[in-house]
């Protein structure tokens, strides 16, 4: 299937994205204040929601700086912040019975673009007429079943939208990562997974 033109896709409900066992679903700074804050959760039950996973290796410079999302310094090292998995592999938030998001309102921004990513292309002599791209992600043509040829045609505009606010939150989120990870390196700050947790609700 084309994957720059004439994006097709309409989401049928399958739930692999929510299910599969290699794919982490992973939250930006504001996506866990959206989910704590509306599923009002303390911060125990903020820290029990997520997942902090340790690299096995710890990633080079090169390669965190490809990452969407770069990981934080924890009091075990360099973590992924995502939602929690099930041992099963299915996200802590699919309900299984209903077979449905249980957050739906609230959830991450990985979820809501799904099966897509955006891509700014800066135009260096006019920043103005940068635009954003938008491609079906690898794990996207992997497993969604809402992309294929008889799915309606996107309504690119609108996903470009949505795209501006991911790229904007992805920034500022990445910001604050760079600055957490140099607070630590430098220890002024402590790298508890609660204190980052405590530091991004005080942001608020
Ligand atoms: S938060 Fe909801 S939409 Fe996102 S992976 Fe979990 S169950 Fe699926
Ligand atoms: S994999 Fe695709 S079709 Fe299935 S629930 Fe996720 S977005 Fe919808």
């Amino acid at each position: 299937m084309n994957n720059t033109n004439d994006l097709r896709f309409h989401c049928i409900r399958c739930g692999s994205c929510c299910t599969d066992l290699d794919t982490l679903v992973n939250t930006t700074y504001s996506d866990i204040i959206r989910i704590k804050n509306g599923l009002n959760l303390n911060l125990d039950e903020t820290i029990e929601i997520l997942g902090f996973y340790v690299f096995d290796k710890e990633p080079t410079t090169k390669e965190i700086n490809r990452m969407v999302v770069p990981p934080i310094e924890t009091e075990r090292g360099l973590a992924f912040v995502g939602l929690k998995k099930r041992s099963n592999g299915r996200c802590y938030f699919y309900d299984e019975t209903k077979k449905k998001c249980s957050i739906y309102d609230f959830r991450p921004n990985f979820c809501r673009t799904f099966p897509f990513t955006f891509k700014l292309l800066i135009d260096k002599e006019s920043p103005k007429k940068s635009e954003i791209e938008i491609f079906y992600t690898e794990k996207g043509l992997k497993y969604c079943h809402g992309i294929e040829e008889n799915a309606p045609i996107i309504d690119k505009d609108n996903w470009i939208q949505i795209g501006q606010k991911v790229i904007q939150d992805l920034t500022q989120n990445n910001v604050l990562i760079k600055e957490w990870n140099k607070g630590v390196k430098e220890n002024k700050i402590s790298p508890s997974v609660r204190n980052f947790i405590l530091t991004i609700s005080n942001l608020e």
